[in-house]
């Protein structure tokens, strides 16, 4: 079982390169600012009984002392460069699956909206020139929190960007970050609070509250993955070979893989999200499943290759 408790102080280095991490993201995030590029078509795979069609937000710029803190400086710099990245930040793909199961059309998360980087955000631009309406969205289902996942949950004007869906987040989520003020046990948090309180409180009465192992339709159950944050979810999808949707569990192609012990640096609890990461990576090399992530090379599909006491990322398509 994944440990439920939460360390209420996470070591100093841990909050350094949290901090370091999200200063130097602000920074990026106001240097860089670019236009919307031309809408990008969505990738489209089968699995069981599933039809899945991953649409891109754009991608997320982050330097490496949040994709690697615990690599040294070479490292790093080898790790960026395989990454596309330069000067110390990589470009970080946003993949975002659409799956339709019988009559139900189930979005996991939402992308930024305008509430992040300006170089996300494209999804509805995506899912419009794609011709799939936000109002035919019957599911929502948010893996966690952070604003590059739940900022597209309301529009500029502050209405719902899908108005007719349900939205399912897991039970540790909601109420990690609407319950006492999450900032007071992880500062780092801070500027994460009042985000993720906006787009939860948005949904309060339209929520399904998720616990582990719970169907959010026929054949797509809940994984509770812990660590990235408390209350952080994987799907699991019947049928094939079966596949995960990982979300930010795994959240990195070379450095989750090949250094599954390293800490991330947006990790909530560090050492918590090391050991879930390394009980996914391993039940699906060990089980050769079918891998979807986040934050992976799009469009996301991989399976884990066992590589010595590590493992290797294999785009699949
Ligand atoms: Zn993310």
């Amino acid at each position: 079982m994944p440990r439920q408790a939460f360390d209420p102080e996470p070591s100093p280095i841990a909050r350094r390169a949290f901090l370091a991490g999200a200063a130097a993201l602000t920074v990026t995030a106001g240097a860089l600012d670019t236009e919307p590029g031309v809408a990008a078509p969505p990738r489209h795979f089968g699995h069981g009984n599933f039809q899945i069609d991953v649409f891109s937000d754009g991608f997320i710029i982050l330097p490496d002392a949040v994709i690697a803190p615990d690599a040294g400086p070479t490292e790093r710099a080898d790790i960026i460069r395989r990454l596309g990245g330069r000067q110390g930040t990589a470009d970080i793909p946003v993949n975002i699956p659409l799956i339709r199961a019988g009559e139900a059309l189930i979005l996991v998360d939402t992308g930024s909206g305008d509430k992040f980087q300006s170089t996300v955000g494209r999804l509805r631009d995506n899912l419009r020139a794609a011709e799939v309406d936000p109002a035919s969205i019957t599911h929502v289902v948010l893996t966690h929190a952070h604003p590059d996942h739940s900022g597209g949950v309301l529009l500029p004007d502050g209405s719902l960007s899908f108005p007719n869906a349900t939205y399912h987040v897991s039970a540790a989520e909601w109420d990690f970050w609407m319950g006492q003020d999450p900032a007071g046990r992880y500062p780092g948090l801070r500027d994460f609070v009042p985000g993720a309180r906006r787009d939860l409180g948005a949904v309060a009465d339209r929520l399904v509250r998720l616990r582990d192992g719970d169907e959010v339709v026929t054949g797509l159950r809940t994984l509770s993955t812990p660590g990235h944050t408390p209350g952080h979810i994987s799907l699991e999808l019947a049928g094939d070979d079966g596949l995960l949707i990982t979300g930010d569990a795994i959240t990195n192609v070379v450095v989750s893989f090949e250094h599954p012990g390293w800490r991330f640096g947006f990790d909530t609890d560090q050492d918590q999200g090391v050991a879930t990461r390394r009980r996914l990576i391993d039940r699906a090399a060990a089980e050769k499943l079918h891998m979807l992530g986040y934050h992976w090379t799009s469009p996301g599909f991989a399976i884990a290759e066992r590589h010595g006491t590590a493992y290797r990322h294999v785009a699949l398509g």
